[in-house]
């Protein structure tokens, strides 16, 4: 399946056509991730790389597709402290629970935030390209399933974005994901989680900011709505990507205080 090397007709054709395309640009559409104009006879190697890699690709061209095949699951875990601890899960620790630290949050993560990996999310988050949601997500179950995570959860929760930035952008990346993955999954999708507040008028400052600032300063940001259905639930929360583990923290530890069992969280990638 793994087609690593391109021979030189497929190179001669590609130089071919990026010259063709220097001369008449207009005339391609162009691959959302490396913004090259896409190949003339893109299509024909699209049918394979599509059902390889899920579907709604159209927007990347097979190069960039090539690339996609290419990235390897990484699988780590990452823990994060819990302030929150939940006393139904204290209560029962019995039976084929998982064997889940409660004073942590485990964070699975998919994929190795470099090269390819990184740009394909930067694109998603800032560039509009949903078309990555199923690559993305079929990832991040594939992590997941080999840690047997679904056996042990009720509930699918996503980490929002700001309503202000949502409406922006068009969409908000963590919520299709989670949409994505309780598709495929069966496992209920609960947006029970908001933000109240645009993240944006703290990022400029946030960086100079400490962590524990920096959580302060989000805590009162997000809110639960309807706390009653995820009562008693397992939740897997769910974000695009993971870097001090701030938000994730205080979305689990919201989840725990509106009354979920327990939560293990989700994300494409963790950003060193
Ligand atoms: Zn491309």
């Amino acid at each position: 399946m793994l087609r690593t090397g391109t021979s030189r007709r497929f190179l001669a054709r590609r130089v071919w056509n990026s010259f063709l395309d220097e001369l008449f640009p207009e005339n391609r559409p162009y691959c959302k991730l490396c913004r090259k104009p896409m190949p003339a006879d893109a299509m024909g190697g699209y049918e394979t790389q599509d059902q390889m890699l899920g579907h709604g690709l159209d927007s990347i061209c097979p190069f960039c597709l090539q690339e996609a095949e290419q990235v390897k699951l990484v699988n780590r875990l990452k823990s994060v402290r819990l302030r929150h601890m939940n006393p139904l899960e204290r209560s029962s620790s019995h039976s084929s629970e998982p064997a889940i630290d409660i004073r942590n949050l485990p964070i699975v993560c998919a994929l190795e935030y470099s090269g390819f990996v990184r740009t394909s999310i930067r694109h998603f988050k800032y560039d509009g390209l949903t078309a990555l949601v199923p690559w993305f997500t079929s990832a991040m179950i594939e992590a997941t399933e080999t840690r047997r995570v679904f056996e042990h959860v009720d509930g699918i929760v996503h980490v929002p974005t700001s309503a202000d930035r949502a409406k922006k952008r068009g969409y908000d990346q963590a919520h299709l994901l989670a949409y994505a993955i309780a598709k495929s999954t069966r496992i209920s999708h609960i947006p029970v989680l908001f933000r109240s507040l645009d993240a944006g008028v703290f990022t400029q400052s946030q960086t100079a900011k400490s962590k524990a600032d920096r959580s302060a300063s989000l805590q009162g940001k997000f809110f639960c709505k309807q706390p009653e259905l995820i009562f008693g639930k397992r939740i897997l929360l769910v974000d695009d990507v993971v870097t001090t583990g701030t938000t994730m923290q205080t979305c689990a530890d919201l989840i725990l205080k509106s009354g979920a069992k327990s939560v293990i969280g989700l994300v494409i990638a963790y950003v060193r």
